[in-house]
């Protein structure tokens, strides 16, 4: 459902400029979750971003249902990823207003892309977000950022990126900031957003190759900004053929 071939892409400019993604192409399937993983700098959110429309490519084409996201703001696939998308961050506090409350920051996608949805279907949409990711309504609809734990502001943040039943999902590094004992709350509110929306892709961005193996249907592994390896989890983790991929597996158990 999504295509990125032959990505390129540079930061900086003059003696600064310095490459750091080279001719990578990566296929995201309807319903899949895939994981990126590699090490700190190796390219992992300039990819992603760039998959989602939210960087440009200096090189190479991304395709959104066979429609171009790459090619201008005003590409066709780009637009339809735009409203068919939702994004998780690796803070959750930074990407949750803290004057608003749980009810407000899961509701405003609704509110943006339906204007006029009667408040009572918003307020079921919102309950069911959070209920989908372990957040008892009730409980929490009133309360604002600061009455909550990180463990519980990211599962409020997945609430969000969710509510719009979006067809991929970007999570970059959704569980970094994350105390280790919340992390399985994290990962379950994933797996049951999964179960939910079986058509729905996940691209989830990790360097905790637990997560990894625990969630991802296929792992592409990144090292500086080349594509090394991309296979099933199984089969990548059980015989990764790239020493890099080796390395990582080693350094992980
Ligand atoms: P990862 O997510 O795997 O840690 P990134 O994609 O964030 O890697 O970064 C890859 C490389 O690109 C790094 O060297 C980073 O410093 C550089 N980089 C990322 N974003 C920018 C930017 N906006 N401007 C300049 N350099 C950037
Ligand atoms: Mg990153």
């Amino acid at each position: 459902m999504l295509r990125g071939a032959h990505i390129d892409k540079s930061f900086g400019r003059g003696a600064a400029r310095r490459q750091v993604l080279f001719d990578v192409s990566v296929d995201v399937r309807e319903g899949e979750c895939l994981a990126v993983i590699g090490g700190s700098g190796s390219g992992k959110s300039t990819l992603t971003r760039i998959l989602l429309g939210l960087e440009t490519a200096d090189a190479g084409t991304v395709a959104y249902r066979g429609a171009a996201v790459t090619g201008g703001r005003r590409a066709p696939g780009r637009q339809a990823l735009r409203r068919g998308s939702g994004l998780v961050f690796q803070d959750p506090f930074s990407s949750l207003d803290p004057r608003w409350t749980v009810a407000r920051s899961v509701a405003e996608p609704l509110r943006l892309r339906h204007r006029g949805m009667p408040a009572d279907e918003v307020g079921r949409r919102v309950a069911q977000a959070l209920r989908t990711v372990g957040l008892e309504p009730a409980t929490f609809l009133g309360r604002y950022p600061v009455d909550l734990s990180g463990g519980q502001a990211q599962r409020v943040a997945i609430a969000r990126a969710i509510v719009n039943e979006p067809k991929v999902v970007l999570a970059d590094e959704p569980m970094s900031a994350i105390d280790v004992a919340a992390r399985v709350q994290i990962l379950d509110a994933f797996a049951a957003i999964r179960d939910r929306r079986p058509d729905m892709a996940l691209i989830m961005v990790s360097h905790d190759l637990g997560v990894v193996q625990h969630i991802a249907d296929r792992v592409v592994v990144l090292h500086d900004g080349r594509v090394v390896e991309q296979g099933p989890t199984g089969r990548l983790l059980a015989a990764p053929s790239d020493p890099y991929t080796r390395e990582l597996i080693r350094a992980a158990t």
